[in-house]
């Protein structure tokens, strides 16, 4: 069970704080590298897995870094990811370009990087091949309709915009053969924040048993398999994290029976969370600045959606700790809001919290992804730092907070200026 507790204390944040004000998002480095060691481990019995952290779960360059350090590719579907990855020497076949409704200059920049590039559609390869020419290497997505169960975030299969159906996949892929492509891929995501490993393990089993007879049936084998990414975070107290070493093993038996016993050779496992990566690593720290009574109790913060939009988004829960008052009883029910003129613009709706006063330090568990990358500045709300916490207590500044001539930067005020009142 997860227990939801802060990995920093109130006399640590505050000192943080010093430098860079509330509101700001905070990195636990230690607690990001452990778990993309636990995750290479779990999948350590194959040859070559890797996991292609999805960039844009939290789209910063020292944290690419640290996760290239531990051997994930990057996971792209974005010019700015792919030149991300590519000045941070993440590039060649470590990065996967899975995009869809791609412009043709995402394509150029993917094939001259040498990125693993991820087909959405069976027309992308005509389009490919004028635009950039086929690659040696080519992957296509899955897209199992209703072959597969979907989950809430991404719905069901067949209703997601996503990847080829099960016939365009033989077609594409004998395409792709007769246009001259030598190696192969086959990657489908079909889940998001799903915490039941044996949905992985399915996952598997359907991919192997596609592998096996697209293989047959038109004598190409595969270089790898790419599960996707979608591993779920356990963002309310009382939910488990889902068992990696679980899933791996799984997935190995899986791999054993159904893809090596039925002939095919030995392939390379990918994955490519962004969510599990990040997501229980980062924390929004933020202080009660205003309390509010009138049909409800309102805490309202120095956040705002601009900082985490997921609970105004999904209706996400995200856990809520008051720093100082961890052990006092929940007695007052909340609802924890920004400063958005946006009445959804709230972190909690009814959250059982301790009476809070001004001025309280409240920390907003795992938001480490989804939640700085998925900032906006509506409102002239600007965007906060990102801070990374080192395993020896300190911390330095990964991204400053964003200034009001950051907001400005692309308006004309002089040409403004001139027009008559
Ligand atoms: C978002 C996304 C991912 C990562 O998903 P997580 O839920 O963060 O693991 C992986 N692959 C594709 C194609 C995606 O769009």
């Amino acid at each position: 069970m997860s227990e939801k507790s802060v990995p920093f204390s109130k006399q640590q944040l505050e000192s943080f704080e010093k430098q860079w004000p509330t509101p700001f998002h905070i990195y636990d480095e230690e607690g990001i590298k452990e778990n993309a060691r636990r995750l290479n481990r779990a999948f350590a019995w194959n040859r070559g897995f890797r996991n292609y952290f999805a960039v844009k779960a939290c789209p910063n360059p020292v944290l690419l870094r640290i996760v290239a350090a531990e051997g994930f590719g990057g996971d792209c579907s974005s010019l700015p990811e792919l030149e991300m990855c590519e000045r941070m020497g993440v590039t060649g076949e470590s990065v996967m370009f899975t995009s869809n409704d791609t412009p043709a200059e995402e394509f150029v920049k993917a094939k001259a990087m040498g990125a693993v590039i991820n087909l959405d559609d069976i027309r992308h390869i005509d389009f490919l091949e004028r635009v950039a020419g086929l690659p040696e290497l080519v992957c296509c997505r899955y897209n199992p309709g209703p072959l597969k169960g979907g989950n809430a975030i991404i719905g069901k299969p067949e209703e997601a915009k996503y990847g080829f159906t099960r016939e365009q996949l033989f077609e594409g892929y004998r395409k792709l053969r007769d246009g001259g492509v030598k190696r192969f891929g086959l990657h489908t995501m079909v889940a998001s924040n799903e915490l039941n490993p044996q949905y992985f393990i399915d996952t598997a089993v359907l991919l192997f048993d596609l592998a096996v007879e697209i293989q047959k049936k038109l004598g190409i084998t595969f270089e790898f398999i790419n599960l996707g990414g979608g591993i779920g975070i356990p963002y309310r107290p009382g939910q488990e994290a889902v068992d990696l070493e679980r899933v791996g093993a799984g997935v190995a038996e899986a791999y054993r029976e159904r893809l090596i016993g039925q002939g095919h050779p030995d392939l390379k496992i990918y994955l490519e969370c962004g969510r599990m990566v990040t997501g229980p690593y980062g924390f929004l720290v933020s202080r009660v600045r205003h309390l509010k009574e009138t049909y409800k109790s309102y805490a309202g913060l120095d956040a705002c959606m601009a900082n985490l939009m997921r609970p105004a988004l999904y209706g996400a829960y995200h856990h809520i700790t008051v720093m100082g008052k961890e052990s006092e009883p929940h007695t007052v029910i909340y609802d924890v809001t920004g400063s958005l003129c946006e009445n959804n613009d709230k972190f909690a709706v009814d959250r059982e919290l301790p009476v809070l006063e001004v001025g309280d330090m409240v920390v907003i568990h795992d938001a480490g992804a989804h939640g700085h990358a998925m900032g906006f500045q509506y409102n002239g709300k600007l965007r906060s730092a990102e801070i990374l916490s080192r395993a020896d207590g300190s911390a330095v500044e990964i991204r400053r907070a964003e200034t009001i001539d950051d907001y400005f930067a692309t308006l004309d005020f002089a040409a403004a200026a001139a027009l008559p009142l």
